[in-house]
């Protein structure tokens, strides 16, 4: 039995599936779950007595009733192989502590950001973007820099806040969503940037205005972006420790280039 003074209870209300290997869950816990954007969810199943667990990105703002989660499913991975057979009505264990430090002093007056992502890399941007246009709808937040979310996927069904995002920078002044697929042959109506997110990088940098001392990097998703990421920011200038930060979604296993 898992320890109910550690976990709650969370029932999946809505599943949503973009492919065979990604699908986005909203769940309704039987507690509150307060978080700020940029945290992460412990998910967890009792497999053979034992619980498996693992962290996950927080999509929805604190402010709305339900955790909404996108997940990718590893091929034999121990939680996500089980996570995939779950539907509406389902249970899940959730920690009962959110934890997390990405995107905590976000945003900086008077710098420009740039939020880049790999495919479910999108999910604590989405969260804070939700919190702050909601912010800036109320009257309550301005600012005169620009926030640009770039995300990579190899094929484009793999974007699951395409629309919203798009609905966004169409609605705010101040954000701009780029999206790049880095498979177009294999996507032949996209429209869009094309190439990995690195490859574009330096380009929606300079747009972007990020320059030291006025412009701040966040990463987050595939270990491989991330490195080479950092590596081009750092030559750029910036600073490692304040002005580039990253989420890691699983350990990285070549060095970065
Ligand atoms: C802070 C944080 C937030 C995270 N948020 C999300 C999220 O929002 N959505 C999400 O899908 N995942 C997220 N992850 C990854 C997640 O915690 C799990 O690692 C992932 O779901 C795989 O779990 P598993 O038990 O199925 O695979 P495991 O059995 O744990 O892993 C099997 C192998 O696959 C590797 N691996 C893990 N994830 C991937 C991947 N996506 N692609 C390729 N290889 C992988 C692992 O390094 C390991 O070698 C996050 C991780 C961290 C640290």
């Amino acid at each position: 039995m898992s320890n109910p003074d550690k976990y709650a209870t969370a029932v999946v209300i809505d599943r949503r599936d973009l492919c065979d290997d990604l699908w986005v869950v909203r769940l309704r816990t039987d507690c509150e779950l307060p978080f700020r954007p940029g945290q992460y969810a412990t998910l967890g199943l009792e497999l053979n007595g034992k619980v498996v667990e693992r962290p996950y990105s927080i999509v929805s703002a604190p402010e709305e009733t339900d955790v909404e989660i996108f997940i990718e499913l590893v091929p034999e991975g121990a939680l996500t192989s089980h996570l995939y057979r779950l539907g509406t009505g389902d249970e899940i264990l959730v920690r009962r502590k959110t934890k997390g430090l990405f995107l905590r002093n976000t945003p900086v007056d008077g710098q420009a950001h740039l939020f880049v992502a790999t495919v479910t890399g999108i999910a604590p941007f989405v969260s804070f973007l939700r919190r702050l246009a909601a912010r800036w709808r109320a009257g309550e937040w301005s600012t005169e820099q620009r926030i640009t979310l770039l995300q990579g996927a190899s094929r484009s069904y793999e974007f699951g806040y395409l629309d919203e995002m798009r609905a966004m920078a169409a609605e705010v002044p101040w954000f701009e969503y780029v999206p790049t697929v880095s498979r177009p042959w294999e996507d032949p109506e996209w429209r869009g940037e094309t190439g990995r997110v690195e490859d574009v990088l330096r380009k929606y940098a300079d747009a972007a205005g990020i320059a030291p001392g006025s412009g701040a990097v966040y990463l987050c998703g595939h270990p491989g972006m991330i490195a080479t990421g950092r590596a081009i920011m750092r030559r750029r200038g910036l600073n490692d420790d304040s002005e580039i930060f990253e989420e890691q979604y699983w350990p990285d296993t070549k060095a970065a280039s």
